[in-house]
């Protein structure tokens, strides 16, 4: 399969996109759809899977990142007020490395309360030395030039 179809039948959330496997659909929108976690971290936890399969951000196109971000944009306060919540905390793992699981980008929609002991991004990484900005920030140009 190719194109904007592309699906892996290996895949959960592919299966989930196509109807193969149920879950708990909350949109479906064009080129992302989205579904509640099946372990949430807290209540009204969702995930927005773009509809091709895609393991990482990078390889992602133009237009089924548009229509990823769109989509968590518009689930944003919807999903916090549904369970009262005061924010959310939205992020994606993005690698093995990270402790990505399943292997199609899905952004990590997960609603927060004050006081619910969960920390915020910052509270993922142990402290210690890092290289000057300025030089990584070189580096990181020079990659996109
Ligand atoms: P990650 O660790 O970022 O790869 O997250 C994968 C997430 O997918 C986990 O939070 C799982 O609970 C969730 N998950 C795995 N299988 C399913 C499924 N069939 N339906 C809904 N969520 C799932
Ligand atoms: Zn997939």
């Amino acid at each position: 399969m190719t194109g904007s179809n592309r699906q892996e039948m290996s895949c959960i959330f592919c299966r989930i996109v196509s109807g193969d496997v149920k879950a708990e659909l909350v949109a479906r929108e064009p080129g992302a759809t989205a579904f509640l976690d099946v372990s949430p971290l807290a209540d009204g936890h969702v995930l927005v899977v773009p509809d091709d399969h895609v393991a990482r951000v990078e390889d992602l196109g133009e237009e089924a990142a548009a229509a990823l971000f769109r989509t968590v944009t518009r689930l944003a306060g919807p999903v916090r007020a549904a369970v009262g919540a005061a924010g959310t905390t939205i992020g994606v793992n993005n690698g093995d490395a990270t402790g990505q699981t399943v292997p199609h980008v899905h952004v990590h929609i997960v609603p927060r309360r004050e006081g619910d002991g969960a920390s915020s991004v910052h509270g993922i990484f142990p402290a210690g030395p890092r290289r000057p900005v300025a030089e990584v920030g070189e580096a990181i140009r020079a990659r996109l030039a």
